[in-house]
């Protein structure tokens, strides 16, 4: 067995307790143990003297006690305990507050080393509260400390303690899983001396070396394991490539506005992709109401006018519907055919869609996961473009390949993936970005509140309405949580409708709630016959409905901020002007900062840039969502760098060994397949 994979329990000094608190902390075996990292550092390695040193920071010096110990009483239940010490030059005390105990380990003649803040009190030098050993041990000070994150019961010295003695016996034992020609390339570390590194530096270029090392690994395992996920396709495939000299300018000029300089732009790169031998693998980004449907269906005119069908799919029926509606008067005049496929068609009409579908009589097909299913079969498919998918799978873009014959393929979102996620969840493709706002787009007015404001909030709510508009009540779970304090969607909904709306129409949308009736509540919405939603997440994705001019968000501290920007996308698509009321209940600082962020900024990509920053990225996506496993020492923002000569390095290995079979790449597999074992993903050589 491997030794690594030894319960904790065995290391010296653990034992059943200890060993129970730190699986508080997720460490089980060694190995967890190797890899729970400081998540910060203390540098009291520079020692300094009395004469040197600066006043107000924190400095190591080596002293000896030169007297007895004083207790001064400045008032009840205060005592500061004042030992006299001299070093090589100059005088002074050590002070501590309230710690009388202390005295007895100070004699007369010992020496010591202490790290602690530096005061002067008028000619007097202290050294505040400071730490201390003898001077024979050399532990605590003269060295970078690890500070570890703690568990009740567990104190830093306990864990830096037991890491230590874990290192000691069987650091021998851990296997390196980088190649030599990658670690000689990069100048990189030895694993046993990053894991050594990493919590006991000599110094900071060894910290630093180390944190590379590590970060390097993480990256690349998790690198390799997401391009290994089943179908992903790093390498060029070769697709359609569309004839030049099509002319979309007809179609872009019959439109009712100008393109935006970004749609522009997009457009193009789009029209580059699609004329190119190479398979199209693009995702356009743009922030909620950029104008992306516009962009698809200026590539969708491109592929119909050459001979190729185009399929557009979104999450949902009622948002299918609208782009069906909107889309096909559009395509009309040019006698390009559009359709609509949704699950609630009756039989007889889906089944004379997908007839024609076959017989090549219908262009575009617009609609919902329909559009996928088995027996839905294309005369020839060209171009496959999903809506709003931000969980858009790597499984659901090998069916789109299956459909047509290495169709061109185009993601539209509108949650603004940080550039450095984007690259890691979709290394294989490309990124549009459509920045830029069609004119004239007022801003959501955005106001982050507690729960004092209640009162106020019903009354502006009631007073919205009371002017023909419509408004969305947004909150976290569908039903009482007993654990957690939320505000529960079903109680929230009673209250509302029952008693302090009850002469106004409120509704209720959940997950729970079947597709059939979803859509048809929220074409009631749409018909402005409800006058309040109340709602989960369920209407985060693309409905419009410019009347709504007002959100609601409660326990605003429970979603990510690209998810209330997202959300507050729904409001502000009319003429009036619009506002996003925020209820957040916690008080801690990052909330309060989140908030902040929220009301000032209206750039979603920005907006998501600073909560990857602030929250990382497991909690920017609830890591279920994308399926990354947790990082425990890369930083996505920070290791931007690495990630992308990771990237490189990791396609050179596929190429090399698609299934990691030879013993250079043992090490690096089993990592992968352990890193990956909780995300559910098939990995190609499992
Ligand atoms: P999203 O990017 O959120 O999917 P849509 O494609 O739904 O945005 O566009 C939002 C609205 O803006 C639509 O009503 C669309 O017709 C309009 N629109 C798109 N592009 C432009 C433009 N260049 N100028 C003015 N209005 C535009
Ligand atoms: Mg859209």
């Amino acid at each position: 067995m491997d030794k690594l994979m030894t319960s904790i329990q065995y290391i010296k000094g653990v034992g059943p307790k200890r060993a129970q608190k730190l699986r508080r902390l997720n460490i089980k075996n060694i190995n967890d143990l190797f890899y729970f990292f400081p998540k910060d550092y203390e540098d009291r390695s520079q020692f300094t003297t009395i004469r040197q040193a600066t006043i107000g920071e924190k400095s190591s010096f080596e002293i000896e006690i030169i007297g007895m110990a004083k207790v001064i009483r400045p008032r009840r239940n205060m005592s500061i305990l004042k030992i006299p010490f001299k070093d090589n030059s100059g005088y002074g005390y050590l002070t501590w507050f309230n710690q009388e105990y202390l005295k007895q380990k100070f004699k007369t003649g010992e020496r010591f080393r202490v790290n602690g803040k530096v005061k002067k009190i008028g000619l007097e030098i202290q050294i505040q509260n400071p730490v201390f050993e003898k001077i024979e041990s050399n532990n605590k000070i003269g060295r970078i400390i690890p500070i570890y994150s703690l568990t009740k019961g567990l104190s830093n010295n306990e864990i830096t303690k037991i890491i230590e003695n874990a290192l000691k016996e069987n650091l021998i034992y851990i296997k390196e899983s980088l190649p030599n020609n990658l670690k000689k390339k990069y100048k990189l570390l030895h694993i046993k001396d990053a894991i050594r590194g990493i919590h006991f530096p000599q110094s900071n270029l060894e910290l630093e070396e180390s944190r590379k090392r590590l970060v390097f690994e993480e990256l690349l395992l998790l690198q390799l394991g997401l391009f290994l996920i089943k179908n992903r396709n790093i390498i060029d495939e070769k697709g359609i490539n569309f004839p030049k000299d099509i002319d979309i300018e007809e179609f872009i000029s019959s439109l009712p506005f100008k393109l935006t300089n970004a749609q522009k732009r997009v457009v193009n790169e789009i029209e580059n992709d699609m004329v190119s031998y190479k398979q199209m693998n693009r995702l356009v980004q743009g922030d909620v109401g950029s104008g992306k449907t516009i962009v698809g269906a200026i590539s969708m005119f491109k592929a119909a006018k050459s001979g190729f069908q185009s399929a557009l799919m979104a999450p949902t029926e009622i948002l299918a519907t609208q782009h069906f509606e909107s889309l096909r008067s559009l395509f009309e005049p040019f006698n390009i055919n559009c359709e609509l496929l949704v699950g609630s068609l009756s039989s007889k009409k889906k089944q004379e869609v997908l007839n024609r579908l076959k017989d090549n009589e219908i262009d575009i097909l617009i609609g919902t996961h329909a559009i996928i299913q088995e027996g839905v079969d294309f005369h020839n498919l060209g171009l496959a473009i999903t809506d709003e998918q931000h969980r858009f799978g790597v499984k659901q873009r090998a069916i789109l390949n299956q459909k047509g014959n290495n169709p061109d393929i185009m993601v539209m979102t509108a949650t603004p993936i940080p550039r450095t996620l984007a690259l890691i969840l979709y290394g294989d493709l490309d990124i549009s970005i459509i920045d830029e706002l069609p004119p004239g787009r007022k801003k959501v007015e955005t106001y982050a509140v507690d729960n004092s404001m209640l009162e106020r909030i019903y009354k502006f709510i009631e007073k919205q309405i009371l002017q023909g508009r419509q408004v969305y009540v947004v909150c976290p779970l569908i039903e009482e949580s007993e654990t957690l304090d939320l505000n529960s969607v079903e109680n929230l909904y009673n209250q509302f409708d029952k008693e302090i709306f009850k002469s106004f129409n409120v509704a209720l949308l959940h997950g729970k709630i079947n597709t059939k009736e979803k859509d048809r509540i929220m074409q009631e919405f749409k018909d402005g016959m409800i006058e309040i939603l109340v709602s989960t997440t369920v209407i985060e994705v693309g409905v419009n409905v410019p009347n709504a001019n007002t959100m609601v968000i409660y326990n605003g501290e429970r979603f990510g901020l690209a998810q209330i920007h997202q959300l507050r996308g729904r409001v502000g698509r009319g003429e009036y002007q619009s506002y996003c009321i925020i209820i957040n209940e916690s008080k801690n600082k990052i909330a309060r900062e989140r908030m902040r962020i929220l009301q000032s900024s209206s750039d979603g990509f920005k907006i998501s840039e600073k909560d990857l920053d602030l929250r990382g990225p497991g909690e920017f996506f609830g890591t279920r969502q994308h399926g990354l496993p947790e990082l425990k020492i890369a930083n996505l923002i920070r290791d931007m760098e690495v990630l992308k000569i990771v990237q490189k390095e990791a396609i050179e290995i596929i190429k090399k060994d698609p299934n990691l079979n030879s013993t250079e790449f043992k090490v690096l597999k089993q990592k992968i397949l352990e890193l990956f074992k909780n995300v559910g993903d098939e990995l190609i050589f499992n």
